[in-house]
């Protein structure tokens, strides 16, 4: 990391190319300075690449962009200066599976106040399109987005509005109308067959879009590297058990049950569990490796899985979930209540399984991790009771607790996020030349991860939301909670879980 030079600094504001990009800033705390350059001093700097943290930091910024990042030097006059000694500034975090961004005043502006400034949208809607154009013209806060299609999926699907499709013809059509449909990837399902799977591997390549979501159930992981990101840590027990072959040809016989959309995923999630048992170390080890090896990526959604591993009853009263739902608009809270009521109490033996098998897959995370398999953070934010923004700081949590270290869990939101997105050159480090995202944290996150939600300011596209401003933006998205919105077409999850 370059000292910053107070010469680098005169010399880009003599440029004056930053008339045209003037710093966007809000609140009384963050009037503009006559320069339009503000200096974030005194921090110390975890930049988000892995190396070690820089204390006493400044972090120059103009409009959009961090034009430079290390260690304190003296600045010129006009540059507005923002006293963040005894901080931690971090990369603006990513959260690489959200759905219902598309609420603009309420789930948009809630990721970036928790310090989520970017977002990869799993479910990809006419409105989701509109709320980015949104936030890209400044109408309103929110996060970047990457969107993913239409769910594509087989004759099983479970959402509403999912595009299903029975053949490869038609698979290839969905590619073509998710390309043509401006989707940043084509997102894929789990009850896809492997025919028509392997028809939108070939066309996604074809067209040079990539694909990404579940693993389809009756598809082996290790035919499926070519699938940018694996959601959910899906189906790997069945795939690395010394029964595998036998399992997927049972999975590949099980019939649909129209009457009951569940009951599929039911039975696939019950031979998922006892494929444990027979799990093969061996097997794991080669797959690990190959995935490694093509660069397929992993996006293991813990937190969701845990909090779905609990009775229903025991997450809707959640002290903590109750505080946060004053958040969530009234139409996704309402989506929510259904999702749960549909859902059948547990035991306490039924949880403790579940939580144990949830440990089982924390195991596997770390083995992958360790095989050089690239991990990101996503949390299914919008899902039933994952609260946007806040669940990312508790996936953080998980990440360490599976094995991670507190720095590949942060750069898993950071770096490894903007790598896996193809976003590096833009975004995912406090670097010289990157997007003006960042976090300012009251208290060290490789001291403790849980300090990712000690909250100071966020820098989201240059704007500073100090405390205050925080405050404010906070009581707005409850205030706007309230009141009933449009009804979205379709309902705001994904996930089988
Ligand atoms: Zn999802
Ligand atoms: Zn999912």
């Amino acid at each position: 990391m370059g000292d910053l030079a107070r010469r680098d600094v005169l010399s880009w504001l003599g440029k004056g190319a930053l008339g045209a990009a003037a710093l966007s800033v809000v609140g009384q705390e963050a009037a503009a300075s006559p320069s339009g350059v503000t200096a974030l001093v005194g921090a110390t700097l975890i930049d988000g690449t892995g190396r070690p943290p820089v204390r006493d930091a400044t972090i120059v910024l103009a409009g959009d962009r961090i034009l430079a990042a290390g260690r304190h030097r003296d600045l010129p006059r006009g540059v507005r200066v923002v006293d963040v000694a005894g901080k931690y500034v971090i990369p603006g975090l990513w959260d690489l599976h959200t759905h219902a961004s598309f609420f603009a005043d309420t789930v948009a502006p809630l990721h970036v106040v928790q310090g989520v400034t970017g977002v990869r949208e799993m479910w990809g809607q006419p409105e989701t399109h509109d709320t980015r154009r949104r936030i890209e013209a400044g109408e309103v806060l929110g996060p970047r987005m990457v969107i993913a299609s239409n769910i594509v999926d087989g004759p099983g699907a479970i959402w509403p509005g999912a595009d299903v499709v029975r053949t490869p013809d038609e698979a290839r059509a969905a590619v073509r109308g998710a390309k043509d449909g401006g989707a940043d990837f084509v997102k894929v399902y789990s009850f896809l067959s492997p025919e028509c799977y392997a028809a939108i591997a070939a066309e996604a390549r074809r067209l040079r879009i990539p694909f990404a979501g579940h693993v389809p159930a009756r598809v082996p992981v290790r035919d499926a590297l070519a699938q940018h990101t694996h959601e959910h840590l899906y189906n790997l027990f069945t795939s690395t058990s010394d029964n595998a072959d036998e399992l997927y040809a049972k999975l590949r016989a099980l019939p649909d049950d129209p009457a009951d959309p569940n009951w599929w995923g039911r039975q696939s999630g019950r031979m998922e569990r006892a494929a444990v048992a027979t799990h093969s170390p061996a097997r794991a080890a080669e797959l690990f490796r190959a995935m490694a090896r093509r660069g397929t990526w992993q996006s293991p959604t813990l937190f969701v899985e845990r909090n779905m591993s609990r009775s229903p009853s025991s997450i809707v009263n959640d002290p903590v979930a109750l505080d946060r739902l004053r958040y969530i608009p009234v139409d996704l809270r309402a989506q929510w209540q259904l999702i749960m009521s549909g859902r059948p109490e547990r035991t306490p033996e039924e949880v403790a399984a579940l939580l144990a098998f949830g440990d089982a897959r924390m195991r596997l995370l770390r083995q992958m991790h360790e095989a050089g398999v690239g991990v990101v953070a996503g949390t299914d934010a919008g899902f039933a009771y994952v609260f946007p923004g806040f669940s990312l700081h508790d996936e953080l949590a998980l990440l360490v607790r599976a094995g991670l270290t507190p720095m590949a869990a942060l750069r898993a939101a950071t770096s490894e996020a903007a790598r896996c997105l193809g976003l590096a050159h833009e975004t995912g480090t406090v670097s010289a030349g990157k997007q003006a995202d960042l976090v300012v944290l009251d208290a060290d996150p490789l001291a403790d991860i849980t300090n990712v939600s000690r909250i100071h300011a966020v820098v989201s596209r240059g704007r500073y939301l100090g405390p205050a401003d925080r405050a404010r933006v906070l009581a707005e998205i409850e205030a706007a909670a309230q009141e009933p919105a449009e009804a979205p077409a379709t309902p705001m999850g994904c996930c089988v879980h």
